[in-house]
């Protein structure tokens, strides 16, 4: 097969379906094809890693010359951004052909989709459910068989409570793993790009290309990146897994808990153990991933004011004006939320109250998997409470929406590498999926542990 029919395929196959599960907010049509020819010339003679592979790219990750709008109306002219996202680069590098822009809630605020500026994606098993969020369009895209391969960002599950609606593979890389570089922030120190694909082995190969220590974002890590498909060995005799006793309580669903108990046995046929933990200080993780996320929100978001990118309000009488008009017309209710929260949590007098002992609780946090990491390999548990919700049945009640993410949260504020993969079906027949979590920079044993289960 040459690379213009396999991208031809893709384009093919988005046109059948994309107008229902609204995965793309973007095609990079006219560029693809061409790139695809170009590489048809050079075929035999090049082992790039990705040659010829086409991947969706979320948009809240900077294209050159692509439309990136992460999202939102305020970024909605975007359409010839001057760099490519470190991670970009790399694929290009690699020689993957960018299909288009994937659809997500706005700055990545959202678990649904719904708080896309554009349209909601929805669920490829069942159009009615939603796919998730915020990379919904990443997960849908690789569920209806849009592209092989996506990339999404996950700030507080957003790869994984996606691919588990979804029913695909979508790992969160420790924080500093992958750069950030090109990634519109919503929170710094919890963003993180990660691989979404169909299988563990895909997954692997795509955090190799990715992965890696970046001049251009402080926070990546001098860590040598591993051969993460050598590690896929499929043995998993003698790995000790720990399961949290709070990740299988009330608000998990029967079916939820069946599926993970199921997995477990077959863990324990393949030979390894499992045994009750405690993350004690999971049920602050919710409030503390709030403060701290809506806080940096609130100051990352500063920058879209209508001067330097993005829409500017017209007719505005003076430049606060200016300021303000191009503020309110071009944010959703969800990100004016966030950043009404987070201008609060951070504001003086309520600082230490919030935002601080925010930060303290984090901590603890974080110590309560080291703990655990002390005496077991991965801790394993479900990635969502229920499988996918229905479209408008969580929209009016951010509450319970931000519950959803009880159980990938603690991962992001702990900065630990976490993976979400298909571990069966609900009585609805929508996907249910498994978190397999490891120690920092432990993605191998992450990736061991899912690829001996799928
Ligand atoms: N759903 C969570 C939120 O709305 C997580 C989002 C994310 O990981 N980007 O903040």
């Amino acid at each position: 097969i040459s690379v213009t029919d396999l991208v031809e395929e893709s384009y093919k196959r988005i046109e059948e379906v994309d107008e229902e599960v609204q995965a793309f907010i973007t095609l990079n049509k006219e560029a693809a094809k061409k790139q695809a020819a170009e590489l048809d010339q050079e075929r035999g003679n090049d082992d790039a890693k990705l040659f010829g592979l086409p991947i969706g790219v979320k948009d809240n990750i900077v294209t050159k010359g692509l439309r990136t709008t992460a999202g939102s109306q305020i970024l909605s002219n975007l359409d010839d951004p001057l760099y490519d996202a470190t991670v970009v680069n790399k694929l290009n590098d690699a020689k993957s052909v960018t299909i288009g822009k994937l659809n997500m809630d706005e700055f990545a605020m959202g678990s649904s989709n719904e708080n896309s500026s554009y349209a909601a994606a929805r669920n490829p098993w069942n159009t009615d459910y939603v796919p998730g969020g915020s990379s919904g369009g990443s997960a849908a895209a690789v569920a209806a068989g849009e592209v092989p391969y996506s990339l999404g960002s996950d700030t507080g599950g957003s790869i994984r409570q996606p691919a588990a609606y979804c029913g695909v593979v979508g790992l969160k890389p420790t924080y500093g793993r992958v750069s950030r570089f090109g990634l519109i922030a919503f929170a710094s120190s919890l963003d993180q790009i990660g691989p979404i694909t169909r299988s563990v082995e895909d997954n692997a190969f795509l955090l190799e290309t990715i992965a890696g220590h970046d001049k251009m974002d402080s926070t990546s890590a001098n860590v040598e990146v591993p051969k993460y498909t050598e590690s896929l060995t499929g043995d998993v005799k003698g790995m000790k897994i720990g399961v949290p006793k709070e990740y299988l309580s009330e608000g998990v669903s029967e079916e939820v808990k069946e599926a993970v108990k199921a997995a477990l046995k077959e863990y324990e046929k393949m030979g390894a153990t499992w045994e009750e933990v405690s993350l004690p200080h999971s049920k602050y993780a919710l409030s503390t991933y709030y403060l701290i996320s809506s806080s940096e929100a609130s100051a990352n978001l500063a920058r879209f004011d209508g001067v330097r990118y993005g829409k500017r309000a017209e007719d505005a009488k003076n430049m606060l004006d200016m300021f303000m008009r191009s503020r309110a017309e071009g944010f959703g209710d969800e990100v004016k939320r966030r950043i009404m929260l987070g201008t609060f949590a951070l504001s003086s007098g309520y600082y230490d109250a919030y935002y601080k002992k925010a930060q303290q609780v984090r901590t603890l946090i974080k110590n309560d998997f080291e703990k655990v990491f002390e005496d077991y390999d991965v801790i394993i548990g479900p990635t969502t409470p229920t499988p996918a919700f229905k479209v408008g049945d969580k929209v009016d009640d951010p509450m319970t929406m931000y519950a959803n993410d009880i159980l990938t949260i603690p991962v992001n504020l702990a900065g630990v590498p976490g993976i979400s993969i298909p571990c069966g079906f609900s009585g609805d027949g929508l996907p249910i999926g498994l978190q397999i979590i490891g120690k920092h920079f432990d993605e191998g044993t992450v990736y061991r542990a899912a690829h001996a289960f799928e």
